[in-house]
């Protein structure tokens, strides 16, 4: 078998080769592992690497042997982002608080992804309870950018978008609860979707904030998305707020918004981050689509938006972790004390800071000046959508203002890190799905650095998302 380039090996490739019985399903998790030996140590993607991954791989050999019908994903080897629950692993979502925790069940998104025939490789770094951009946040050491090591891969599922890019892994599953999907697949070059809320289930995801995560795959490439997307999605009984997916498709040609509140008009991102919005608009219309300037007035509420709902719903999932029901205990002389230990050694700064931030959010006499009327202003916003979905069938900007930036640029300084989601955190608040899709490339300190734009459509309509960003990725470099 020639030598095989894993940045350029697809979900699709990887089929032929298993189906076409080129390759055993053994030795394509062999040529990740082995890739994995010999990047991991360097970039830090994944915090654990199963042991029984061949093992995984062996019932795929079985099941071709026998000639049964492939399943939608027969062997494809996955990073799975640590804070989804894989039964009999350990699952810390990159927190001591949660370091010895073994999960006792799979989540809803990994049933389907075993029930498809998929081969869990390991679990990657984040962000601690996937609250960042950079993955700095993780209690086990940053990841590094595989384009180059003194630069953030993003966050906060760093791991999966570099174990995808570095070719550690075929295909990835992150959460996005503000950008965590779509921003370190920026920064890493790889493709990056954050589904419609409810088209995913998030049973077995350890909860950031609940009405806004989502979980969604990072690949090499559109369709291969597509296809990850394909089988984790669909209702679920333990998830109330999911639906049975129903594909929508606009009928015509497709016409796509560009948003003004984006930096049309204003310095809100580098140059070059511009200069690739703007050839990705000439290559859309180039291909046939009409492109035209929208307006969404509510934009310059979705960072402070964000910022109140998502630490408000933080400080109420994290209460849990009290060191009586799941991972680190510290004794005390009292249970408060046992509380009070346990909390304070296991979260690390950014978690203590968006609980204390949450907290006195929801506290009597603050909950109507922040909480609710940050609900009353979501509504708004949404209807911002509802309204320019009635013009154009998707909205095309970029992924994040600048490419992956350097270790400790912003770690001193949270608002300066919180401003990086700028073009991110709407679709959650909306609930819209979004697509990042590399594009362009942008030259810092002689190192040349992925760029890439997003794509947003409305409720269900990933198709569109689909449709435009593989014409895109055609021209990613
Ligand atoms: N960077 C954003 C934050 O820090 C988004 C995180 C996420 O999507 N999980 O909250």
């Amino acid at each position: 078998m020639s030598v095989i380039d894993l940045n350029n090996f697809t979900i699709a490739d990887a089929k032929e080769a298993l189906h076409g019985k080129k390759m055993s399903a053994r030795e394509l998790v062999g040529m990740y592992t082995s890739q994995i030996k010999k990047e991991n140590k360097k970039l830090n993607a994944y915090l654990e690497v199963f042991e029984d991954a061949e093992d995984q791989a062996k019932e795929t050999d079985e099941r071709m042997a026998r000639g049964d019908e492939p399943r939608a994903l027969e062997g494809i080897p996955f990073a799975i982002k640590d804070n989804m629950l894989i039964e009999g692993k350990r699952t810390s979502a990159a927190s001591k608080i949660l370091e010895p925790y073994v999960a006792s069940y799979d989540a809803h998104v990994i049933q389907k992804l075993r029930d498809a025939g998929a081969v869990f490789l390991g679990r990657t770094n984040m962000d601690e309870f996937a609250m960042g951009s950079s993955t700095e946040n993780s209690a086990f050491g940053p990841t590094k950018n595989p384009y180059d090591t003194s630069r953030v891969p993003g966050g906060s599922s760093g791991g999966s978008a570099v174990a995808v890019a570095s070719g550690m892994a075929l295909a990835g599953l992150g959460s996005d609860t503000g950008g965590s999907i779509r921003q370190p697949a920026s920064f890493c070059g790889v493709v990056g979707l954050k589904p419609t809320y409810g088209a995913v289930s998030r049973s077995g995801l350890i909860a950031m904030a609940s009405s806004l995560d989502q979980i969604g795959p990072l690949a090499q490439c559109v369709d291969d998305t597509r296809a990850v997307f394909e089988v984790i999605r669909g209702e679920d009984k333990k998830d109330a707020t999911t639906v049975s997916y129903a594909e929508k498709r606009p009928a015509q040609k497709l016409v796509i918004g560009i948003p003004k509140e984006y930096g049309l008009e204003d310095d809100i991102m580098d140059a070059d981050v511009k200069d690739a919005w703007m050839q990705a608009r000439k290559t859309l219309e180039q291909e046939g689509y009409e492109t035209k300037e929208v307006t969404l007035p509510y934009t310059s509420y979705a960072l402070p938006l964000y910022y109140i709902i998502m630490p408000a719903e933080v400080s109420s999932n994290l209460a849990r972790f009290d060191g009586i029901r799941y991972g680190l205990s510290h004794n005390g002389k009292d249970l408060l004390e046992v509380y009070e230990k346990s909390r304070s050694r296991g979260f690390g700064d950014e978690a203590r800071r968006r609980i204390l931030l949450g907290t006195y959010i929801l506290s009597a006499g603050y909950y109507d000046a922040y909480y609710a009327k940050a609900q009353k202003v979501r509504a708004r916003f949404i209807k911002d959508f509802e309204r320019v979905f009635k013009e154009v069938d998707a909205l095309l900007t970029p992924t994040v203002p600048s490419p992956a930036f350097p270790f400790g640029e912003k770690l001193g300084d949270p608002v300066k890190m919180y401003a990086s989601d700028i073009f991110t955190v709407s679709a959650n608040l909306a609930g819209i799905p979004a697509l990042s899709v590399p594009f362009g490339k942008g030259e810092r300190d002689g190192v040349s650095l992925p760029l890439g734009v997003q794509l947003m459509a409305p409720w269900f309509h990933e198709s569109t998302l689909f449709d435009a960003g593989r014409i895109l990725e055609k021209y990613r470099e």
